[in-house]
């Protein structure tokens, strides 16, 4: 008998290049495509309105081109098991399929239910798509331990077959005899709600900037393509002002959602590269922020622990201040700091914000600035407002930016005052985000605090009163950061007994100005001097610096205001319990080994490792990603 099957969306929100959907209808004599939702979590949870109203868009568009084949969307509500048993029941299904989660909680999720199913005789049928690559193939020619360093991953991935091709899209041709038994009300019992049916309250809630669905993403990868001296040059643009904003050729979201193929997009740039550069082999760095997220992807497929600090193998504990206050002003855009709260702004209006931007208000977060753990960014404020908010991305992204795992260099930050002023020098980006600095002249609009009063007075904004001073003085702030993670870092080389103390910086110029190469980065440093200002202790913790903003005044990145740099060195006390031990997590040395052993048999890299190679190596050393259980978090689908 042919099968009735339910095709059951959760990222992969698409009819292009769906391998498990093909595999629903194929010989099937029914099928419907379903998409649970859970209202509570439009309540509960900490995805913000952007990120509701792009997964509404998709599953409305979604809808509509199944419209086109005579099928529809389900959108059931509830828990995912009783709904699975009910469904079972209502419409007897022989056959299900989806999409392969890779995320640690969606594997334990789908497990499950693929347990119910094969118990209930029905026909289980995943495939992979929301990644190029099969991780686990990755892991395993890896000695069973994912790749943590870049090289290493795109050293493994090379000894692979070539991504899969695309499916073809689901057309009529492809559906054949298979139907959708749709009923008259049904769109009064599986339609897409609307976010007021969710309990948003949307009045004043201006249009969106990345409206969401496949056929846009269809649209934009067209226009991003057609870009094709980047595609040429196989380079990424640089930063100006202008890539600050939101552009109509950005991928992210889509690809979160599965709006657009990866598979699709790494075939369609081969035939682009192929066409304007006529040779057959395309370089793999053409395929560069692709492979990034797939790194991430590979990092965090075992690890259910990945977006957390405590128990985290990989994951240096680093002992992060809690200080509510100030992560609020952060979140909030109440820094005092223009050019962060720009960006911060943007993030929670529109949902998205430039590759560097996220650099910069991360590392003013966690090691730049404020002290505050990384897991506070990512998981209360990125998760919310992003509209790409990927787990494995965006955790792996933090913990690279916070110097906690991956590689960084911990003695190079960004000033939250030179490396925007140098991107966009006009201060345009500031004054759209930041309407009530509009006044200031381009030569305060980074440092407003450093404007004459007549200045203030004259732009209707008075440093205090309109918007707020600086809440630290970045330039002390960074020094005593600075030199804790040296310390950290310190701490773990001895630890490992490597003498990797001569490799550590032991000085650094303090000024908190430079920058660090990371994922998908192009562009060098601000050289810009921070503002120089007068230290004082928070009281919060030893050593934290607050500005005592009316006794002196702060140097601007054009040095206009030359003002005292405090000598005072902050003594930068590391806790008590900030032993080596504190700072890995145990366990796994002899897998670790195994693995480190096996990178250097194969990269023949040894000599030339850098420090934080050495350093991640250390920490891969003593650590292995260990496989513990985390209960099914629902939201995760979404
Ligand atoms: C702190 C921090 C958090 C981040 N969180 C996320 C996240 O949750 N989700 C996310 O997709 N990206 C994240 N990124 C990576 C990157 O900033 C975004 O992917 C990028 O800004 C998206 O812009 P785009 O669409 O123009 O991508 P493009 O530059 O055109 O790249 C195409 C695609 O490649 C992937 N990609 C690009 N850069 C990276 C990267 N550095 N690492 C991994 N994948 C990449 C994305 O899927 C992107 O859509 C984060 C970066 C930082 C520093």
């Amino acid at each position: 008998m042919a099968p009735n099957s339910i095709h059951w969306f959760r990222k992969g929100l698409r009819l292009h290049d769906n391998p498990a959907l093909q595999e629903a209808v194929r010989g099937a004599d029914t099928v419907r495509c379903v998409y649970f939702l859970d209202p509570w979590f439009a309540g509960s949870s900490n995805l913000g309105v952007n990120r509701w109203r792009f997964l509404l868009q998709c599953l409305d568009d979604l809808d509509s081109n199944l419209r086109k084949l005579n099928s529809r969307l389900f959108v059931k509500y509830f828990s995912l098991k009783y709904r699975y048993q009910s469904l079972n029941m209502e419409w007897k299904i022989s056959r299900l399929t989806f999409e392969y989660d890779s995320e640690p909680f969606g594997k334990e999720r789908d497990a499950a239910i693929k347990k119910l199913a094969m118990e209930a005789g029905v026909e289980v049928i995943v495939k992979i798509s929301h990644t190029l690559y099969n991780l686990d193939k990755i892991i395993e020619l890896n000695g069973g331990q994912p790749p943590l360093t870049y090289k290493r991953f795109q050293t493994l991935i090379s000894r692979m077959d070539p991504p899969e091709m695309p499916v073809e899209t689901l057309s009529n041709t492809i559906m054949g005899s298979c139907v959708t038994p749709v009923s008259e009300d049904h769109g009064d019992k599986y339609g897409v709600p609307s976010l007021e049916e969710l309990g948003f309250d949307i009045e004043g809630l201006p249009s969106a900037v990345w409206p969401g669905g496949e056929t846009e993403a269809l649209t934009r990868i067209e226009r991003h393509l057609e870009r094709k001296a980047w595609v040429a040059n196989f380079e990424r643009p640089r930063m100006n002002a202008n890539s600050l904003l939101a552009s109509p050729t950005g991928l992210s979201p889509y690809l979160r959602f599965g709006c657009l193929s990866c598979h699709l997009f790494y075939f369609k740039l081969t035939d682009l590269y192929r066409k304007v550069k006529k040779t057959s082999t395309p370089p793999l760095s053409l395929y560069g922020q692709l492979l990034w997220r797939e790194f991430f992807y590979t990092a965090a497929t075992n690890n259910p622990r990945f977006d957390k600090m405590e128990g985290n193998p990989i994951c240096v504990r680093i002992p992060w201040d809690k200080n509510p206050e100030a992560l609020a002003k952060w979140a909030e855009a109440k820094t005092g700091f223009p050019w962060i709260d720009a960006i911060m702004t943007q993030l929670r209006q529109e949902g998205w914000i430039h590759h560097l931007a996220r650099h910069a208000v991360a590392c003013f977060l966690t090691r730049g600035d404020l002290w505050i753990s990384w897991e506070e960014g990512h998981e209360g404020v990125f998760e919310e407002l992003l509209l790409d908010a990927d787990w494995s991305v965006n955790a792996g992204s933090w913990m690279w930016l916070s110097c906690s795992s991956f590689f960084q260099q911990f003695f190079h930050c960004y000033c939250p005052v030179g490396f925007g002023r140098r991107t966009d020098p006009n201060g345009d980006f500031i004054r759209r985000y930041l309407p009530i600095l509009r006044g200031f002249p381009a030569k305060y609009i980074y440092d407003p605090w450093n404007a004459p009063d007549s200045v203030q007075a004259a732009a209707k904004c008075i440093i205090g009163v309109h918007y707020p001073k600086p809440m630290v003085n970045h330039a002390e702030a960074s020094r005593l950061n600075i030199e804790r993670m040296k310390q950290i870092y310190q701490q773990l080389s001895r630890y490992r007994g490597l003498g990797l103390l001569a490799s550590v910086p032991s000085t650094h110029n303090g000024n908190g100005n430079g920058m660090a190469y990371s994922p998908g980065e192009q562009q060098s440093g601000t050289n810009t001097p921070a503002p120089a200002v007068s230290g004082g202790s928070s009281g919060k913790r030893s050593g934290s610096i607050l500005l005592k903003f009316d006794s002196e005044k702060q140097q601007g990145p054009s040095g206009i205001q030359q003002q005292q740099q405090h000598s005072r060195i902050y003594k930068c006390n590391v806790s008590h319990d900030m032993t080596a031990g504190h700072l890995l997590h145990s366990g796994g040395s002899v897998t670790g080994k195994r693995a480190r052993e096996s990178e250097r048999d194969l990269d023949g890299e040894d000599d030339t490792l850098s420090t934080s190679h050495k350093l991640q190596r250390q920490i891969a050393e003593v650590t292995s990603i260990h496989s513990g259980k985390q209960s099914i978090a629902l939201k995760r689908s979404y």
